[in-house]
C-alpha cells in the first residue's frame, strides 16, 4: 500500500483525499517509480479543488510533475535506481500522477534527473520554470536580446512568473514585473526585477496600441493583461503566451500584429518533444542559482497538499510549493 491524493468523483460532485492505495491499482506503464518529490501547479490546484475541467478521468492522482527513482523498468532505457524526472504529457490529468508515495509511467514520458539539480531541486523547478525556460528561448527565437529593451513578466509572484524573472535577469535582460502584490517587491527584486508595475495598469480593457513600452513579454495571465501586454509591445517584439491566470480569452484586436509586426508565440509544456525538454533542462541547470530555488519555494507534507491548493488558487502562495513524500 502506498499513500496518494485521490480525486473520485460521482453525482456530478467531486470529493478529494489522502488514500492508502493498493499497489495493483496503479496503472499500466513500463516503469514504476518511488516519488520522492512533486509539486503544486495552478493546474494542480484547479484538479484538486474541481475548479477547471483538468482532470479526464475518475478516480485520478493529480500531480503534474515528479521526480523519483526507477523501482523497477521493462524498458531499455531506465533500470532500477535510476533518478528520473516527468513534467506533463497528461500526467496527473488523464493518467495518474506525482502527488502518491509511487508511480506507474510510460518510459517516453521520462527524462533523467539533470545532473545540476537533486530530486527536491527539480521539483522546486517543475513545470513552472520549465515552462519559463520555453518562455525564454521562444523569445531568444524570435531574435529578442536584451539589448533590445525591457521585457516584462506578468504574474510576478506566481511559479512561472518568478522563475521568467530569474533566468531573464541572469541571461541580462532587464526585467519589468507586474504583480497585484506591491508588498512583494523584496522578493521580485531579489529574483532580479529592476521594475515593478501594479497588474491593475493592466487588467481593465484598453486601447488597441498604446504607448510602446517593452521588447518583450512573458504573459501567464492571458485575457485583458495579455492585449495590454500586447498593444505596448515595441515594433517587432515578441510575447510569449503560456497562461489563463486572469481569464482564458483573449478580447485583443490584430493592430499589434500587422501595424507594429508583434509576435505572439504559443508556449505548450504539456505535450513538447522531449528534444525540447532536454534543452530547456540543460539551460535550467546552466542558469539557475540554487540561491534562487530556496528562495523561491516552500516544502510541505502529501498531507498538506489540499489545504494548500485553496491557498494558491487564491493567489496567497508566493513562488513554488515542493511536495516532499513521507
Ligand atoms: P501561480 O503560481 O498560481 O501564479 C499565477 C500568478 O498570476 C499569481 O501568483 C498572480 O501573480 C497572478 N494572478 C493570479 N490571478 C490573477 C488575475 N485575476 N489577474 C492577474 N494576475 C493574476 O501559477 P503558475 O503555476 O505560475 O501558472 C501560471 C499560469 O500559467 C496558469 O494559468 C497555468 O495554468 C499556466 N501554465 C501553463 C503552462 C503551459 O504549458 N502553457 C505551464 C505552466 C503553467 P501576482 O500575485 O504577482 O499578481
Amino acid at each position: 500500500m502506498f499513500q496518494a491524493i485521490v480525486i473520485e468523483a460521482s453525482d456530478g460532485a467531486q470529493r478529494v483525499g489522502l488514500q492508502s492505495v493498493a499497489e495493483s491499482q496503479l496503472p499500466e506503464g513500463d516503469v514504476s517509480v518511488r516519488v520522492e518529490y512533486s509539486t503544486l501547479n495552478y493546474k494542480d490546484a484547479l484538479a484538486i479543488t474541481g475548479k477547471g475541467p483538468v482532470v479526464r478521468q475518475f478516480p485520478m492522482v493529480p500531480g503534474i510533475d515528479l521526480a523519483g527513482i526507477v523501482e523497477a523498468s521493462s524498458c531499455d532505457e531506465f533500470t532500477p535506481g535510476d533518478r528520473v524526472l516527468l513534467n506533463g504529457w497528461g500526467v496527473g490529468e488523464a493518467h495518474w500522477g506525482g502527488l502518491a508515495e509511487k508511480a506507474c509511467l510510460q518510459s517516453r514520458w521520462l527524462i533523467p534527473l539533470p545532473a545540476a539539480f537533486s530530486a527536491r531541486q527539480a521539483m522546486a523547478i517543475g513545470t513552472a520554470g520549465y515552462t519559463a525556460m520555453l518562455a525564454v528561448m521562444a523569445l531568444e527565437r524570435n531574435g529578442v536580446l536584451p539589448s533590445q529593451g525591457d521585457v516584462l513578466v506578468t504574474g510576478a509572484n506566481g511559479g512561472v512568473g518568478s522563475y521568467a524573472i530569474a533566468l531573464l535577469s541572469r541571461l541580462g535582460y532587464r526585467v519589468i514585473a507586474a504583480t497585484g502584490r506591491p508588498q512583494e517587491v523584496d522578493y521580485l527584486r531579489g529574483l532580479g526585477a529592476q521594475e515593478i508595475i501594479d497588474r491593475s495598469e493592466l487588467s481593465e480593457p484598453g486601447r488597441p496600441l498604446t504607448k510602446e513600452r517593452w521588447a518583450g513579454a512573458i504573459d501567464s495571465v492571458g485575457s485583458h493583461t495579455l492585449a495590454n501586454v500586447l498593444a505596448a509591445t515595441r515594433y517587432g517584439g515578441t510575447v510569449a503566451a503560456c497562461g489563463l491566470a486572469q481569464g482564458m480569452d483573449l478580447p485583443a484586436s490584430v493592430a499589434p500584429f500587422i501595424l507594429r509586426g508583434v509576435t505572439l508565440a504559443g508556449i505548450d509544456s504539456v505535450m513538447r518533444p522531449r528534444a525540447d525538454r532536454l534543452e530547456a533542462w540543460r539551460r535550467l541547470g546552466e542558469l539557475l542559482d540554487p540561491v534562487h530555488l530556496d528562495a523561491i519555494t516552500r516544502t510541505i507534507g502529501l498531507g498538506e497538499a489540499i489545504a494548500t491548493a485553496e491557498e494558491l488558487l487564491a493567489g496567497r502562495v508566493r513562488g513554488r510549493v515542493v511536495v516532499k513524500m513521507a
